[in-house]
């Protein structure tokens, strides 16, 4: 059972399969911003148009829109915070949970961050970086593709 969904961005190679999993799990919150709920639901903002498969997700009523600095409970003493990091996309959004820092594509150890997507800024990204490499000083960091 997937009580929730925490996104690090709209891009579709991280959103593909919402739809299956909300038919699974009717209930399912998913923790997204502003601009993460409007490309869940716009298939050239996600960039799945461009791709094999446009996706557009099926259960807004699902989509829960959240602040920077907002923090979810995930029971089991568990928190997520969330901390905007936008320069990839808008959408993006680096989550800590424990001593674990999800970054998405905000992020990726060795790799240089993709912006030169529709809607990326640079000078944001890098600004984002240099936070997040901050507040992985003394965490355990999962990006959202693999590092060599
Ligand atoms: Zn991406």
């Amino acid at each position: 059972n997937v009580d929730a969904v925490l996104l690090t961005h709209a891009h579709f190679d991280h959103i593909y399969g919402l739809n299956r999993v909300v038919e699974l799990n009717p209930e399912v919150k998913i923790f997204t911003n502003t601009a993460g709920q409007e490309a869940l639901l716009n298939d050239r903002l996600n960039m799945s148009r461009y791709h094999e498969t446009p996706f557009v997700l099926e259960y807004p009523e699902n989509i829960i829109p959240i602040n920077d600095g907002d923090e979810i409970d995930l029971g089991n003493g568990l928190i997520a915070k969330a901390i905007f990091t936008p320069g990839h996309n808008p959408s993006c959004i680096t989550w800590i949970i424990g001593d674990a820092v999800f970054t998405g594509d905000s992020y990726i150890p060795g790799i240089k961050t993709v912006t030169n997507l529709p809607h990326s800024n640079k000078s944001q990204a890098i600004e984002s970086e240099k936070l997040i490499i901050k507040l992985c000083e003394s965490r355990t960091i999962f990006s959202g593709h693999k590092t060599e």
